[in-house]
């Protein structure tokens, strides 16, 4: 029989992804999913079929008990959060529940249901913030500057101390940026390559921004679930940086958004305040050679080509 797996957070980019991946080794896939009255299936109804869905939700523990014990799991994901930045300025308390406190909650439900499961938690370079060094590496001390940060750092702690006090088989995979043609609109990357699609086909005529001058270092979210799923097939459980090595401004990745269209971005974009963030984190770059050397890592898909792809992508879903 092949081996059973939960993911948290299976509806988002990251859970689409990794359930490609593990279905594909051959993985039982349980999804927890919250309920919503909307269903949200874009970025998995290609694979429903194959997934077994438990309703669930980070901040109710009896069910998190329950999947727990119905999925049997040999590995656990979680990838469940508040995951924008900018949203936890306005419910900076749910962004604790959910991300902090939340992580909190499953592995209390490993722990009391299945202790020998393989768990990972979904840490991020937010945690690294107003950057106390550069590159960042797994030493780096965290100096988060948003309530999503604050509250990431908690989950990161939260799950190597499970891994100290309970000898758990917990890691913490320290991902950097990543994207893809199924990241949601209000990030920056497909803000920006939905907006370049929708002025090409006439559909929109202008693009309000915030901060060009931040510079973050954006990977392929395909390239990095491997990373995620690698961490778990380690002998020791341990803390990885996920990155690519490279930074870039967000006045680039317009500018590289736009020349695929043919468009001057200089002609479209207006700055509004509105996307000003309270405390901006103005620089991430990451240095994942651990993960290289350990894990075998390696990246496939480069920055300027998972842009592109993504403006593809959006050109063909706005036709
Ligand atoms: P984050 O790194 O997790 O916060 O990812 P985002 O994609 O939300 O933002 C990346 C960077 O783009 C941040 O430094 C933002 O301040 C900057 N940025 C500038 N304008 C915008 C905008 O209109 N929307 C978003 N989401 N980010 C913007």
């Amino acid at each position: 029989m092949g081996k059973s797996t939960l993911v948290t957070g299976i509806t988002g980019q990251d859970g689409s992804y990794l359930a490609e991946l593990l279905l594909d080794k051959g993985y039982k896939v349980y999804g927890l999913r919250r309920r919503t009255s909307m269903p949200m299936m874009e970025n998995i109804g290609h694979i429903a079929k194959e997934i077994e869905f438990i309703d669930g939700d980070l901040m109710d523990k009896g069910s998190l008990d329950y999947a727990v014990k119905v999925s049997r799991p040999d590995e656990v994901y979680n990838l469940a959060a508040q995951s924008f930045v900018g949203s936890s300025w306005d419910q900076p308390a749910l962004t604790g529940q959910i991300t902090a406190i939340g992580v909190t909650n499953i592995l209390e439900a490993v722990r009391l249901n299945k202790p020998d499961a393989r768990f990972y938690q979904a840490s991020s370079s937010e945690m690294f913030g107003k950057a106390v060094e550069t590159p960042q590496k797994e030493t780096t001390p965290f100096y988060p500057r948003s309530p999503y940060g604050v509250a990431k750092v908690y989950g990161h702690w939260i799950t190597v101390n499970y891994r100290e006090s309970y000898n758990m088989f917990a890691c913490s995979g320290i991902l950097f940026n990543h994207e893809s043609p199924r990241r949601g609109l209000e990030f920056v990357t497909r803000k920006v390559t939905n907006a370049a699609a929708r002025i090409k086909l006439g559909l929109q005529d202008e693009l309000r921004m915030g901060n060009l001058d931040a510079k973050r270092d954006w990977g392929f979210a395909g390239d990095y679930v491997k990373a995620m799923w690698l961490m778990l097939q380690q002998e020791q459980p341990e803390d990885f940086v996920v990155s690519t090595g490279e930074t870039h401004t967000v006045e680039t990745l317009i500018e590289i958004a736009f020349s695929h269209v043919n468009l001057n971005w200089r002609d479209y974009v207006v700055i509004d305040p509105k996307f000003v963030r309270p405390a901006e984190v103005d620089l991430l770059l990451g240095d994942s050679t651990k993960a290289k050397e350990k894990l075998g890592w390696k990246l496939e898909v480069g920055f300027e080509e998972m842009i592109r792809m993504m403006v593809e992508n959006d050109l063909r879903l706005n036709r």
